[in-house]
């Protein structure tokens, strides 16, 4: 029998989970913990480069549980546990990371300048290193996979890098990981610009609990083909041309693609008619997931984190052992 290849994932509780990261980083979850050794984790400690708030952390670590529960998660096929759990394997791997790592590639990463940007009042060292500790993430394990959405595609090659550095110094000891991206996911903020994302505001995202009639108000008000404004105008049904649109091809299935398209095009639908049938694809996505996630209480939760922390923890541990060795230090 061949031995399954280790993946892991990642989603950080800065808010509530949304579209994008559905796309991104939970859609195959299914699939995913099936075929491989799967770790799935909320990724606490990074959370605190930008969102510091100790009154939010622990209930939006337990609602991003019961979320990716809710996306079909299982805790008797995949590991699922809080990176904080992790914190003495994880940070002494940083640090050693941290030694190979170049100070200047991290100063240039897009990531760090666009976070940097958004929280300028407050960019510390803890910013700087985001991809170093996201990389003892995925080390800690031998990740293989790491299924992300496209803006976390740049860490992965930091990640590469750093193991390649690491291996050509001490030996083969770090696994290189490989992003897993379908068509470079990056759902649109409902807003048109950037991506959608959690720290940029609930007005911003979809998040996977809003109710029914809080994703039909968020649709109506939308960002969309700025060149319609009447209904006799032809609208330009693309991913580049409208918004809705684009939001349609990651929600709506083919059928209801097609005839978007064609009477969009042909100015026989308006705005008003095609964002109804955007709000009626999600809500037959999130109603489902919202059940699932409802039926697991606090206890249930803290449960699976515990069982999941006692896995990981044992199997951290191991890898941390090769890496003093292989670093040579001392060993009483
Ligand atoms: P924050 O604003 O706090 O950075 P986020 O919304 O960007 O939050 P993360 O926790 O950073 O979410 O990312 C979790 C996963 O979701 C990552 O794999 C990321 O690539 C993916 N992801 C986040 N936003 C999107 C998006 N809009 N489209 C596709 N994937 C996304
Ligand atoms: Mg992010």
């Amino acid at each position: 029998m061949t031995q399954k290849q280790t993946l892991v994932s990642g989603i950080r509780p800065t808010g509530d989970l949304h579209l994008g990261n559905y796309i991104g980083a939970m859609k195959d979850i299914h699939r995913l913990q099936k075929e491989y050794e799967a770790y799935f984790f909320i990724v606490d400690l990074h959370a605190l480069t930008t969102h510091p708030k100790p009154e939010l952390i622990k209930p939006r670590t337990r609602d991003a549980v019961r979320s990716y529960l809710g996306a079909g998660l299982d805790p008797n096929q995949a590991t699922i546990y809080a990176q904080s759990s992790l914190a003495a394997e994880i940070s002494e791997l940083h640090l050693y990371l941290s030694m190979v790592m170049h100070i200047g590639e991290l100063l240039r990463c897009p990531t760090f300048k666009e976070k940097a940007k958004q929280h300028a009042d407050h960019v510390s060292y803890g910013l700087v290193g985001y991809p170093v500790l996201m990389a003892a993430d995925m080390f800690i394990h031998g990740a293989h996979k790491v299924p992300v959405g496209a803006d976390q595609l740049v860490h992965i090659e930091i990640a590469r890098d750093i193991a390649r550095k690491f291996n050509s110094m001490y030996g083969e000891i770090l696994t290189l990981p490989n992003g897993m991206v379908e068509k470079e996911a990056r759902v649109p903020s409902l807003g048109g610009k950037g991506k959608m994302s959690k720290s940029l505001g609930a007005k911003t995202y979809i998040s996977l609990q809003d109710s029914k009639e809080t994703i039909e108000n968020k649709v109506k008000r939308a960002y969309s083909d700025p060149t319609r404004t009447h209904l006799s105008d032809p609208g330009h049904p693309t991913v580049d041309g409208c918004n809705v649109y684009h939001l349609h091809s990651y929600f709506s299935n083919e059928e209801v693609r097609k005839d978007i398209e064609k009477r969009c095009s042909d100015a026989n639908i308006g705005c008003v008619r095609c964002k109804q049938m955007l709000s009626e694809s999600i809500i037959e996505l999130t109603e489902p997931m919202q059940k699932r996630a409802l039926a697991y209480s606090d206890i249930d939760v803290d449960d699976i984190l515990r069982e999941g922390a006692k896995k990981t923890q044992e199997s951290a541990q191991v890898t941390i052992a090769k890496v003093r060795k292989a670093i040579g230090l001392i060993q009483l």
